[in-house]
């Protein structure tokens, strides 16, 4: 028990019973021997325990527990037509774990899940099969892994990304990005770099990295990560997203560059992307919920765009276009992505 009187971070393991009996019997039994101290309790199904709303969120968020599930129904789906497509015309994410170990106040899971509690899927390979038949269907594939968790956070433990980069390194016809706030690239060192698979880093500056991005790894390990990537040959991608026009903002972003320019990466990334905070009004009234006392989600109200909502005010727009420019200042305008 900690200090707070919570349980440490995944004290259980909840095991859909079925599984326990089937072909992923296997794999079950190697992640339940990895976390060796949990108790494993055998569950009907993940949403058993995802949508529990006993716990407070906040409690649950502190002492996150592990769920062992098999994704069914379609396991590759469209993305919204709001987010860059790095010009791929079929640009799908897939979700190979549900919910992120970091704590960031503006995350867009909160909205989505009624329990913070990560749920990892044993059928991996089925979403791989899916992802090249969907790719031979289309003639390619754009596809997002990360969108609804942190991957390379859990690395050491799931081996996920792993296991999709030797599923599909012999089929280019899928691109995959894997965005990450880690600084653990090191769980990734040792396979070969694919051509196929992006790492996308967000990252944020150092004072918004305090404010709002509890657990998350600082500005310096992120980059240290990135630049291991690089060097090891892979390709990455940098994410200044959502930039948040917080106190001081001119100076805290143009530190930010200052500090990049220092590591001379411009010419060694694949691209870049940037954005402002946004939200579906819906999952903005859920995030409210599970995040009462957050200043940041409540003052996202005043402006409604593409049906989702964002802060008002010339301060968004002023940052916008100034990392927007400061970007096609170090990077060719066609690999600068919004
Ligand atoms: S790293 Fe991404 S997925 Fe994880 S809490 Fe932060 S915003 Fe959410």
């Amino acid at each position: 028990m900690k200090e707070d009187g919570l349980l440490p971070p995944f004290s259980h393991l909840y095991v859909e019973e079925d599984l326990l009996e089937s072909t992923w019997s296997g794999k079950v039994t190697q992640l339940c021997n990895r976390f060796g101290k949990a108790v494993v309790v055998p569950v009907r199904s993940f949403q058993e325990v995802t949508q529990r709303r006993t716990a407070r969120w906040n409690d649950q968020k502190r002492s996150p527990k592990l769920v062992i599930a098999r994704k069914r129904g379609e396991l590759i789906y469209p993305c919204s037509e709001v987010a860059p497509n790095f010009g791929h015309p079929h640009f799908y994410y897939a979700v190979p774990m549900q919910n992120c170990l970091y704590d960031c106040e503006y995350c867009y899971l909160q909205g989505m899940y009624t329990s913070p509690n990560l749920v990892y899927f044993v059928n991996q390979e089925e979403m791989i099969k899916r992802a090249v038949e969907l790719a031979r269907e289309l003639g390619e594939l754009y596809l997002c892994i990360a969108y609804d968790n942190d991957l390379l956070a859990m690395e050491g433990a799931l081996g996920v990304t792993a296991e999709w980069v030797e599923g599909l390194r012999n089929h280019p016809s899928v691109t995959v990005e894997v965005r990450t706030k880690s600084a653990n690239f090191a769980a990734l060192k040792k396979l070969a770099p694919p051509t196929n698979f992006i790492l996308a880093w967000t990252l944020s500056p150092e004072p918004v990295i305090r404010q709002f991005e509890a657990g998350t790894p600082g500005l310096e390990a992120r980059l240290k990560s990135l630049k291991a990537a690089l060097s090891a040959g892979w390709r990455a991608r940098l994410c200044l997203d959502p930039l948040l026009p917080v106190k001081d903002w001119p100076t805290v972003y143009e530190e930010l560059f200052r500090r990049l320019d220092q590591e001379e990466l411009w010419q060694a990334l694949e691209d870049a992307s940037y954005g402002p905070f946004r939200m579906p009004k819906q999952l903005l009234r859920q995030a409210r919920k599970a995040r009462p006392d957050s200043a940041l989600l409540h003052s996202a109200q005043s402006r409604e765009e593409r049906g989702l909502m964002t802060f008002g005010g010339t301060d968004q727009e002023r940052l916008l276009e100034y990392v927007g420019t400061e970007l096609r200042k170090r990077m060719p305008t066609d690999k600068v992505w919004t």
